[in-house]
């Protein structure tokens, strides 16, 4: 059933990037799904410590994954509700993630059409999708897909989407739509914090093929610049000033708040 939520938290210095958030997204994806917490916060953060530790994670990421639990049965209905939800995490040492050298070059994207159900919102393990279109690109020779609703970008295949238009930040609001990104909302409140002007609407492929810059967020790849959308180039193929001053700035400012 796909019935299973997820969170992937970013190791920088050996310390966890954005805890609180990931664990408030779980908890919520979790409450959305009627599915039992598999423990307290303080417990998961515990665990996300311990497994840093053993695994000796400088650089990398903490994926965590709680399916709803083995009932011995197969049924559309959920199982009764005291059964035991299934916690499973592991670490991923990526040295050099925050120095990562497409951050100098920019991805390059292709849009795609949003297949995916009603409720991007939840961060569930439903991720076959994202993954087709992901493989599209690759297919293409670029980094990711954007996927289009409407005529409108919704997001990356695991990522939130951005445009630039000289000092203004434009991203889509938040809805059932997208998925309610952390490093998303910890970008718009930097970004505020650096005098930027930020504009939560959509935006079409058009808009955003005659932006000035363009960029994605995600807890893995922080800020990455996109500098080609469908073949056509973003400020003439370069990363843009204001997506290199925004990775920065995250990069920066979370490793000061990382627990
Ligand atoms: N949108 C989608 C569809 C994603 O899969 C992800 C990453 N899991 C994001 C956005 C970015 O979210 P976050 O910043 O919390 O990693």
């Amino acid at each position: 059933m796909a019935d299973g939520v997820y969170e992937v938290t970013s190791v920088l210095d050996g310390k966890l990037i954005d805890f609180a958030g990931h664990a408030a997204r779980l908890a919520r994806s979790l409450s959305e799904l009627d599915m039992a917490s598999p423990c307290s916060d303080a417990e998961l953060l515990d665990i996300h410590r311990e497994l840093v530790r053993l695994n000796a994670i400088d650089e990398g990421m903490i994926y965590l994954q709680v399916t709803r639990g083995n009932p011995g049965d197969r049924d559309f209905a959920y199982p009764p509700a005291d059964t035991k939800p299934t916690l499973v995490l592991f670490t991923q040492s990526k040295p050099g993630l925050a120095n990562a050298p497409a951050a100098k070059t920019g991805w390059r994207v292709i849009s795609v059409p949003d297949m995916r159900w009603g409720r991007r919102d939840i961060k569930t393990v439903q991720l076959l999708y994202p993954s087709m279109a992901k493989m599209a690109a690759k297919a293409a020779g670029v980094d990711d897909a954007w996927f289009i609703e409407d005529g409108h970008i919704t997001e990356g295949t695991s990522n939130n989407a951005y445009i630039v238009k000289g000092n203004t930040i434009i991203t889509r609001p938040l809805s059932n739509d997208i998925l309610h990104g952390i490093t998303r909302a910890a970008l718009l409140r930097l970004a505020a914090g650096a005098q930027m002007k930020v504009e939560e609407r959509p935006f079409t492929l058009d808009e955003a093929k005659s932006a000035d810059e363009a960029f994605i967020t995600s807890a893995s790849a922080f800020v990455m610049p996109v500098v080609e959308i469908d073949g056509a180039a973003l400020s003439a193929g370069k990363v843009g000033p204001i997506a290199t001053r925004m990775r920065e700035i995250y990069l920066e400012e979370m490793r000061k708040a990382a627990v």
